[in-house]
């Protein structure tokens, strides 16, 4: 039996990069995971293949955010997808945001259409799907929010998209406090530089090298590396972290 055994988990974006990472690791823990992708359902169906082939229980969930109405859509996905694939399971454990999407360009090189959508993805979407998600939500449960190391490390080819990940930081400290009472942790883990689609630049060897020496270990980070860090947060063992922003960066600019 694994730790989040009988537990239920929704990761969105879980269909790939770190969300595939997140809601592999939950379903080894004992989870029973909803993999949530926006376009590409065939790559979520197969992270589903792949944890029943190991033994573990998920089922995929589509539903495009950073448009009207994506939140709904989301649960009602969820919903259906839980009526189909349990038996009679309702609710929801742990609720990981993780879907977002990157905005290029230093700030004179950003467009207002370029703003709007990295913050419709990565800051009201996550806002509404816990709005809409918190009566699903059982006391006692997990929010864990995907922020960035960019909120700690200035990056300012990326500023749209920093700014939206301090954002998601001051709704998992403002949360915490007001589900608090319900036993409920919110708490947002900040990867640093990670192998995934979203840094198709990291193919070319000397942005590869420069990005691992970011790290004190010397490395880029892989999906696993942030995995580990959500599971810990979404396990009894951290009842008592909440309002926190954990550094998942490898150690990533510590000093000179
Ligand atoms: P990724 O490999 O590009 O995967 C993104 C995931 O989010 C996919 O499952 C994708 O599903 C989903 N998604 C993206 N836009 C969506 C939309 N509009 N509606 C619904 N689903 C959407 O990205 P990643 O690197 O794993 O990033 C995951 C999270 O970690 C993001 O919040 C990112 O900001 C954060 N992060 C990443 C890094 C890094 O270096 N990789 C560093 C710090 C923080 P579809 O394929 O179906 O669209």
């Amino acid at each position: 039996m694994g730790s989040l055994a009988g537990r239920t988990a929704l990761v969105t974006g879980g269909s790939r990069g770190i969300g595939r990472g997140v809601a592999e690791r939950l379903a080894r823990e004992g989870a029973r995971v909803a993999v949530h992708y926006g376009t590409n359902r065939e790559a979520a169906e197969q992270v589903v293949k792949e944890i029943r082939a190991g033994g573990g229980s998920a089922f995929a969930i589509g539903a495009e955010l950073g448009v009207p109405g994506d939140a709904e859509a989301l649960w009602a996905a969820f919903d259906a997808g839980l009526a189909e694939h349990t038996e009679g399971a309702t609710g929801l454990d742990i609720l990981v945001n993780n879907a977002g999407v990157n905005a290029l360009g230093r700030i004179h090189e950003v467009t207002e259409a370029d703003y709007d959508r990295v913050f419709a993805v990565n800051v009201k979407a996550p806002f509404f799907v816990i709005r809409h998600g918190l009566d699903r939500l059982r006391d006692g449960g997990r929010i864990v929010n995907i922020s960035s190391g960019a909120t700690r490390i200035a990056f300012p080819g990326i500023t749209a998209y920093s700014m939206t990940k301090g954002a998601l930081d001051v709704l998992t400290l403002t949360l915490a406090q007001d589900l608090g009472p319900r036993g409920i942790t919110v708490n947002s883990v900040s990867p640093g530089i990670v192998a995934t689609d979203i840094n198709p630049w990291l193919a070319d060897p000397d942005a590869h090298a420069q990005a691992a020496s970011y790290s004190v270990f010397g490395r880029v980070g892989q999906a696993a590396d942030i995995a580990g860090v959500v599971a810990f947060v979404a396990s009894e063992d951290a009842r008592w972290v909440t309002g926190q922003t954990l550094d998942a960066t490898g150690g990533s600019v510590l000093g000179v």
